[in-house]
């Protein structure tokens, strides 16, 4: 039985380039030189016997099984198996060391490490690279390097050596040797099809095919005394099926397979450090952005929540209807009301407000026309009961003159008001004018705010001076009981006007706070969109990176191809990559939008919010986006046609 045999083959690009009706039978240990004019098709028939491009008819046994229609993944299987490719271009991974090529094939076969190690070392020996195997490949010399690639032809003890050009580039010097290997390996037994325009390769060969406008005949070969060559460079009385071990190899289990994987792309991601470091970074960015986003956004709403909790378990506002249009602050019945809701169970204090916004306020110092002073402020008038329950410190003496219902005409300033007004003292000697009415200052409240933000920012003025404003905001301040606002909400209404309670409004903070809290966790979506947005950009980005270096290594691709690496196998080199950069990415990016959480706080005051889960999701979400970027880079490469590669 003939080792191959093709029949009938065609292979057609155009109707003149291609190879057509081609019969030929190769026996185990023959030695084939393919010559030919160039364009004539022989690199055509090399691809086809190889596997590396299929016929449009005609039939290919390989052992006597016919291989012409066998799927992608079994001919990937008999190119690993069965064949041993040398291309002209010495193809290497020039960023790898001679082991870590030499090792390609058995890797993609799948031995086993120790065994991989034993027969790449004693490969290289023989191959004369023995000292050089710790050495990048591109630092070889053209000879080492063609060397090279037949010892990694080799090493997977092939049945059939097929070489396009294998001294090409070579000089005579070079030629000699590489053709001695060939020569030791044909002695073995080794079935060698070389396509050459190398005289000096056509004399060694057994047989020679011709090849001319795509069809074949056979010349006579000029094969003269083997004996005059030059014997193997090195090793000459070893056989190589000594070093060599045949089928016997231990196969590498999945877990070493996985590693293997890693190794490759933790191999390659090193080899282009300043590549790998942009795209995690822009990872960490992403994914960073996200987390902060998240982080921010919940340690804020903590925070109002907190703020709000505190103030929901005693508080209850209550709003006349009609604001104050109909209600004036100096109106007595404001102080019969709070007295009123005193009376309930579970109230302890009643206050009331009522501000209006620092536009309408015309707050001056000296003369109703000065400037305005240069501040955020408000003016206010509230019962004394207010400040206190709203734990205002430090209060005045003579702070109950606000609750005065008289024209009074007095006002108390808030530490930072006073200042931007230059009033130093509140002993009665300085005035402020306020909506066109002169006040007298009778003191400065300089103690904790309490509940009251912007309490220093703040003009208290007597209840006459704010009574003659429209839009004011009119209200009173419930300090409950723990726990008891909702029913002291209740009751309010009924117990200040038994006939028309629907004239006042209550209010216990919980509501507030429900909106509050949907606000912030509107805020949170929002920001969570923003970095959702920016990851997809970072993605996108990335993505493109890894199709331009899909790009660049397209002829590595497609010689991992070649060699009988599976469409999955090579997609799988830039999955893998994904992952591993996502994920570093996503660590990073936690730390970082940890840090950015923590800063925050830090500088607001707050205390932070940190969910244990979110690092972990994190580093999750950067290995999707990874996988998601690389997807379709990978999908690119695992398209590579080997063929049509090589020739690139
Ligand atoms: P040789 O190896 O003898 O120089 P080839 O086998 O490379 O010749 O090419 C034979 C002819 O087929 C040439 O005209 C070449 O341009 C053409 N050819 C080879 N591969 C392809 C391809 N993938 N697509 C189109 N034309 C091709």
């Amino acid at each position: 039985m003939p080792l191959l045999e093709l029949q009938g083959v065609q292979r057609l690009f155009d109707e003149t380039s291609g190879i057509r009706d081609v019969n030929l039978r190769v026996n185990r240990g023959d030695f084939l030189a393919i010559v030919g004019p160039s364009g004539a098709g022989k690199s055509t028939l090399l691809n086809i016997i190889g596997l590396l491009d299929r016929p449009d008819s005609g039939s290919y046994r390989l052992n006597g099984v016919d291989i012409a229609h066998a799927s992608e993944r079994e001919r990937d299987r008999y190119r690993s198996r069965n064949f041993g490719f040398v291309f002209q271009s010495s193809f290497a991974l020039g960023d790898e060391n001679c082991r870590r090529n030499a090792e390609l094939g058995l890797k993609i076969q799948g031995v086993a490490l120790p065994d991989r190690s034993g027969i790449v070392e004693s490969t290289l020996n023989w191959f004369g690279l023995g000292d050089r195997s710790l050495l990048l490949a591109r630092d070889l010399s053209g000879g080492e390097k063609q060397r090279l690639g037949i010892a990694r032809a080799v090493a997977t003890r092939p049945e059939i050596l097929l070489a396009d050009e294998p001294t090409g580039n070579l000089d005579s010097h070079n030629t000699q040797i590489v053709l001695d290997s060939l020569d030791a390996l044909n002695d073995q037994g080794v079935t060698l099809i070389i396509v050459t325009h190398d005289d000096e390769v056509s004399a060694r060969a057994k047989r020679v095919i011709r090849v001319i406008d795509g069809q074949l005949s056979e010349s006579p070969s000029p094969r003269r005394d083997p004996s005059e060559h030059a014997t193997v460079p090195s090793d000459e009385h070893t056989p190589l099926s000594a070093i060599v071990p045949s089928r016997s190899v231990r196969l590498e289990t999945w877990i070493g397979r996985i590693f293997d994987r890693i190794d490759d792309v933790t191999t390659s991601l090193t080899h282009r450090m300043m590549r790998s470091t942009l795209l995690t970074l822009a990872f960490a960015l992403g994914v960073g952005g996200l987390v902060a986003a998240v982080g921010v956004s919940q340690t804020t709403s903590e925070q109002v929540t907190q703020r709000l909790s505190v103030a929901a378990l005693d508080e209850v506002r209550v709003t006349p209807a009609g604001g104050g249009a109909l209600l004036k602050p100096d109106n007595p019945q404001l102080d019969q009301w709070a007295n009123r809701i005193k009376e309930l169970p579970g109230v302890q204090n009643v206050g009331f407000t009522a501000t209006i916004g620092a536009s309408s306020a015309q707050v001056r110092r000296f003369s109703p026309t000065d400037p305005e002073p240069n501040a955020n402020l408000l003016v206010s008038s509230v019962s004394s009961e207010y400040l206190r329950l709203q734990g205002v410190t430090q209060l005045p003496s003579a702070i109950s003159l606000l609750d005065a219902t008289a024209a009074t005409d007095i006002a108390f300033l808030g530490k930072n008001i006073a200042k931007a007004l230059d009033v130093s003292v509140g002993d009665g000697s300085q005035t402020i004018w306020v909506l066109g009415r002169r006040l007298t200052v009778v003191g400065i409240i300089s103690g904790a705010p309490g509940r009251i933000e912007g309490l220093h920012n703040t003009v208290f003025v007597s209840r006459n001076v704010l009574a003659g404003e429209e839009k004011l905001d009119v209200s009173l301040v419930v300090r409950t009981e723990f726990g008891f606002p909702a029913a002291v909400a209740e009751a309010i209404p009924l117990r200040l006007d038994p006939v028309q309670p629907a004239r006042f409004t209550t209010e216990t903070v919980a509501d507030l706070r429900n909106l509050r809290f949907g606000v912030t966790s509107d805020l949170g979506i929002l920001l969570a969109a923003l970095a959702g947005i920016v990851l997809i950009i970072t993605a996108i980005g990335a993505s493109t990176t890894m199709m331009l270096s899909v790009q660049s290594r397209k002829s590595e691709i497609a010689f991992r191809r070649a060699v009988g690496q599976s469409r999955f196998g090579v997609s799988s080199l830039f999955l893998l990559e994904g992952v591993i950069i996502g994920a570093l990415g996503g660590a990073f990016g936690a730390a970082f939008g940890v840090m950015t959480i923590l800063g925050l706080s830090l500088s607001r005051g707050w205390e932070p919010t940190l969910t244990p889960v979110l690092p972990p999701i994190a580093i999750l979400i950067g290995v999707i986006t990874g996988l998601a970027s690389a997807a379709l880079p990978a999908w690119r490469a695992s398209r590579a046609e080997p063929a049509a590669a090589i020739r690139g």
